[in-house]
């Protein structure tokens, strides 16, 4: 706190309480935490943590809340510190095509800023317009055009991080380029809270694509959408977007919007390429898919490609039509894509739960969406066996459990499967250089479940 700083906001109501004790994974922890503190400052975030550390207070650092892996929940014992007050935009450096931002400023509204001046914040998760950059900062968040631009971690140059006891960490640069140290900037990325607090982040900014074009096309099923998916790859073209939808997501899209996107196929691909070649890139595209297609198109025309986006943008509100609707996130080598889907269909068909995909392709990143219904417990029974199944699959295909939502505290029994003792025993370490009492996000994303 500093002169004329009113300090934080410390709120102790039950409703603040309740607010502030989880995220949008469905975990529903057992008690409330002993409180919220809303920061404005770095000073603010400095004072709660040194007297989290004088008192042996957890700590847990909180965004916009919308997380999907219940890493942001806390409960009784912990204090939450809730940095989305800290939402300026500080500074945004044309020429050098970089952004200086408090934690709080929510994605889409870092992206529109960059786009008055033709730039892109690239980092897009469909979450955009309700997450903030802290919060996609700390869970390397991916989105559909990481594709080509690349996840989170690609855009942060540098970070300002007040550590467990207070003192204050500067990290990278404000240059593309750089190598002096370790590069304590990829480690924080990806961190879920456990190493320190991001106050300020430098980002990378890319100029905004003027040219766009769109390929859709159907196929017989899913296995051939995604051999066309790899098709893509192969002819050297890098589509910002490249996307898979299964046939049971078509059929919600279709009882939601009226459309008869399953009539056309069981699987739909949507591939978008952009820059200077963007229509010749399509091209390609096109002729890469048309061995295996049923019938495909592309076009330049935004209103055309808003409607052949539908079914990929309106895929999640069209399942949660149909009740709970929760969402995995596994990836695997692009390669096995087809038989990641397949095999979800095999889960789906071993435990009654009612499964849909639409995939990331670009990145083999698969979302299976669990629809369950209203008020089923998901982490508990079939859902949650359905969930863990399909963690397995991922693995044994040469995967991984999360590709972009993180570990948080819903994923932790199969860290040390996926990642070895070994590099469990140099994760530990790493925590305990940052955080020696193990008061930030304790018992998250790093740890045994
Ligand atoms: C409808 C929907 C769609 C989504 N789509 C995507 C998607 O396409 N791609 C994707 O990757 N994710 C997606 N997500 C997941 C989620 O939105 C992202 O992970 C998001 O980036 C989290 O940001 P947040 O501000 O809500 O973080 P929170 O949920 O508040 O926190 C997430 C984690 O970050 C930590 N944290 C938050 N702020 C800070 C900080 N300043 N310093 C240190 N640690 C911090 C928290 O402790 C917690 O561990 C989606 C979620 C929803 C609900």
């Amino acid at each position: 706190m500093h002169d004329g700083d009113p300090g934080p906001q410390v709120l102790v109501d039950r409703a603040s309480r309740e607010a502030a004790s989880t995220d949008w994974s469905g975990h529903r922890p057992a008690g409330l935490p002993d409180g919220v503190v809303r920061a404005r400052s770095t000073e603010d975030v400095v004072a709660v943590l040194r007297r989290a550390t004088a008192e042996r207070t957890p700590v847990v650092t909180r965004g916009a809340g919308t997380g999907l892996a219940g890493a942001a929940s806390a409960t009784t014992g912990e204090l939450v510190l809730d940095v989305s007050g800290m939402d300026r935009v500080l500074d945004l450096r044309v020429d050098d095509q970089v952004a200086v931002v408090e934690p709080g400023v929510l994605v889409a509204d870092l992206d529109a800023a960059a786009a008055e001046h033709g730039l892109m914040y690239a980092p897009d998760p469909a979450s955009a317009a309700l997450a903030s950059v802290g919060g996609s900062i700390a869970t390397n968040a991916g989105g559909l055009r990481c594709a080509k631009h690349g996840a989170t971690r690609e855009a942060v140059l540098g970070l300002r991080v007040v550590l467990a006891d207070g003192r204050v960490l500067r990290t990278g640069r404000a240059t593309t380029k750089g190598v002096a140290g370790y590069d304590l900037t990829a480690l924080l990325v990806g961190s879920e809270g456990t190493l320190g607090v991001v106050v300020e982040a430098t980002l990378r900014l890319r100029p905004r694509p003027r040219q766009q074009a769109t390929t859709s096309a159907f196929f017989a099923d899913v296995a051939a959408a995604a051999r066309a998916a790899v098709a893509v790859t192969r002819a050297g073209v890098q589509p910002a977007v490249l996307e898979l939808v299964d046939a049971a997501t078509l059929e919600a899209v279709d009882a939601a919007r009226g459309t008869d996107l399953r009539a056309r196929g069981a699987a739909l691909l949507l591939a978008q390429t952009d820059g200077e070649g963007a229509a010749a890139e399509a091209e390609a595209v096109l002729a890469a898919v048309s061995a295996e297609a049923l019938e495909a198109e592309t076009t330049t025309d935004p209103a055309r490609a808003a409607e052949l986006m539908t079914a990929r943008r309106e895929a999640l509100p069209a399942l949660q039509r149909l009740g709970q609707a929760v969402i995995e996130d596994v990836a695997v080598p692009r390669s096995r894509l087809a038989d990641a889907v397949t095999g979800v269909e095999e889960v789906s068909r071993r435990t009654g739960v009612r499964i849909a995909v639409f995939a990331h392709a670009g990145d083999g990143n698969l979302h299976p969406v669990l629809v369950v219904p209203e008020g089923e417990d998901v982490l508990s029974g079939a859902p949650w066996d359905a969930a863990c199944q399909v963690f397995a699959l991922a693995q044994r295909l040469g995967g991984t459990l999360t590709g972009e939502h993180g570990v948080g505290l819903l994923k932790r029994a199969w860290l040390r499967e996926e990642l070895g003792d070994v590099s469990m025993d140099v994760h530990a370490a790493v925590k305990a250089a940052f955080d020696p009492l193990g008061i930030l996000n304790p018992g998250k994303a790093v740890v045994d479940g």
